[in-house]
């Protein structure tokens, strides 16, 4: 039976099937080695084999391989034939215990053998160590360590691996991409058991395999929060963007028992951009990832408590408690609540497109999928900042950038710093007058008809990647009957809740509505959800820290 291991240091696994021998082994090998590395005692070729599944799984390096040559079911070159599978990197020694020729000849052959030794080499010092410090050396040299961070198996053109990686880019947890037909993804596919038809296949640094797990199962295997800790807080906020992040440091910090819960990512439209210039403070521009990751750990030093992958899917009122429903059927109540869920990306529809996100066709971020545009032709279609943007982003890597905006002009639409870059850089096309008419493509995108508005002309282009920027709005229908809306589905709040500014029908409440507040007393609304909001980042994280300012006079009050 092989030995409980530990992912934190390199291995050294030696196999036998005399436990006499074995334990003799081992025992040699911790003396000279012990300190610096974790001897694996199998006693079997099957046993030695879970023990290096497992290590794979857990992500552990695994730098030396002894397999005694003769042993039952399977013997050592058989072994060492399997092990190669799964560490490929791992020098491999073959032991005997009489010169065995033809085994050698064999193991050379079959397993790329690195040393053939015979038993017993008394003593270690002069038979056995001066070959392990070679083979180590030789290890070290080529560079045969595996990452000890999350691991992904996918398919390139699957929308759930992409969909996956993105989960974990955007809550900035590290993580290694592996396509399932490299030789290091078809390793990991054989230590977690699995063929490659379920992908994608997600390894924790704990070693856990998680096939095509949901965002939620993930978020909790990386050490994401998903369930509140109570039941009960002063303030819960709906949506992790800045103005979600705002509120949160604010609620926290001012002493508020304080949740937030995100449905995806924490950051919102914001950590999906790759330079924000114009935030105050940041004259040289700060990443959206930067701004989140910064905003998080503020938020959790405070003490707020920060969910991800936790939808929110209703909003009731119990009288002074106001309750939100989660997707799970679960709930959480508090006494104040602040909106905070922003916009969503419009989805192009015309044909094709559907069928093609995540495989060639995208929305929002640039930012998990840029690398493997490297030196391709791209698409981008949209004429706002977030376009060029992302413009600007991928024209660092891509062959070519080819903006697509309907308008005749893109100066309408877009900040004049921006256009001027976008016009000054020579990887980028700008194709106005021109909308997308059908994406084509089997597994994944592969071409695009385009038609030109002002000359009514087709033609079909060429083209894998199309990311698409073409506005954003509410989703907001979950709170359809509790609070007021606008035709749009923006939330309104404070003078807006009715044409001559005054309460809304049904106020119950003696003063009038705050500025930021709904229709529903204690139930505010921040950022680019409300409506006739400026749709800025620093407007949002301003109106986070203004509502948590109106709940604590709500909370006085009540
Ligand atoms: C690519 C891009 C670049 C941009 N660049 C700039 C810039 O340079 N400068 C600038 O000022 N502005 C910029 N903006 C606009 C800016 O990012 C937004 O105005 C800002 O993010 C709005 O913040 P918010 O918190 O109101 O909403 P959002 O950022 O939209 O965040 C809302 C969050 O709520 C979550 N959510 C939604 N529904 C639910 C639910 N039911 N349950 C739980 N969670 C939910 C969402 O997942 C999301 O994380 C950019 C936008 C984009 C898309």
């Amino acid at each position: 039976m092989a030995e409980a291991t530990d992912a934190a240091r390199t291995v050294l696994l030696t196999v036998d099937d005399d436990p006499a021998v074995s334990r003799a082994v081992a025992r040699d090998l911790r003396r000279r080695y012990g300190d610096r590395y974790r001897v694996v005692r199998a006693e079997s070729g099957a046993s030695a084999l879970e023990a290096l599944r497992e290590l794979k799984l857990r992500g552990a390096p695994v730098a030396v391989i002894l397999a005694d040559y003769r042993m039952p079911q399977m013997n050592g070159i058989e072994f060492l034939e399997e092990a190669l599978d799964l560490y490929p990197g791992a020098r491999r020694v073959l032991l005997t215990a009489y010169a065995d020729t033809n085994a050698a000849i064999d193991a050379i052959n079959v397993v790329d053998l690195d040393h053939y030794l015979l038993k017993p080499w008394e003593p270690p010092e002069e038979k056995l160590y001066p070959v392990v410090d070679d083979l180590l050396e030789s290890w070290r040299a080529g560079d045969g360590r595996t990452v000890d961070t999350t691991k992904v198996v996918g398919h390139r053109w699957s929308a759930r691996s992409s969909q996956i990686r993105e989960f974990l880019a955007r809550n900035q947890v590290p993580y290694r991409w592996y396509s399932s037909e490299e030789p290091e993804g078809r390793r990991l596919l054989a230590a977690a058991g699995q063929t490659g038809l379920r992908l994608p296949l997600v390894v924790t640094p704990g070693g856990t395999a998680l096939v095509e797990p949901t965002e939620r199962d993930l978020a909790a295997h990386v050490g994401l929060s998903t369930t509140p800790a109570a039941d009960f807080y002063d303030l819960v906020i709906v949506g992790g963007g800045p103005a979600g992040l705002g509120a949160a440091v604010y609620g926290a910090s001012e002493g508020l028992r304080t949740v937030l819960v995100e449905r995806e990512a924490t950051g919102g439209q914001a950590g999906q951009s790759s330079r924000i210039e114009n935030y105050l403070g940041f004259p040289d521009g700060v990443s959206g990832a930067q701004l989140t990751e910064r905003a998080r750990r503020q938020a959790t030093r405070f003490g707020a408590e920060l969910l991800t992958a936790c939808k929110v899917t209703g909003l009731e009122v119990n009288g002074a408690a106001r309750t939100l429903r989660f997707a799970d059927g679960s709930a959480v109540s508090a006494q104040a609540v602040i909106l905070a869920t922003g916009v969503s990306y419009r989805q192009l529809d015309v044909p094709g497109t559907a069928e093609l996100t995540g495989r060639g066709v995208y929305y929002g971020s640039a930012l998990t999928e840029v690398a493997a545009c490297q030196g391709q032709d791209v698409y981008i279609v949209g004429g706002a900042n977030s376009a060029g943007q992302a413009a600007m982003f991928l024209a660092r890597t891509a062959r070519r950038v080819t903006l697509l905006v309907r308008a005749p002009q893109l100066a309408a639409s877009m900040s004049y710093y921006l256009l001027q870059r976008v016009q000054e850089s020579p990887a980028i096309t700008v194709r106005t007058d021109t909308v997308v008419e059908a994406a084509h493509g089997k597994d994944h995108l592969e071409g695009l008809t385009l038609r030109n508005r002002a000359t009514g002309r087709t033609e079909t282009v060429d083209a894998q990647w199309m990311y698409v920027f073409i506005g954003a709005a509410p989703l907001t229908d979950w709170l359809e009957g509790t609070v007021l809306r606008d035709s749009h589905g923006f939330v309104l709040t404070g003078p807006d809740l009715s044409a001559d500014g005054g309460p809304p029908a049904g106020w119950v409440l003696d003063r009038p509505p705050y500025h930021l507040e709904t229709s529903v007393p204690g139930v505010f609304a921040a950022g680019d959800v409300r409506a006739e909001s400026a749709k800025r980042v620093a407007s949002a994280v301003g109106e986070g820290a203004m509502a948590v300012m109106l709940a604590h006079r709500y909370l006085e009050q009540s």
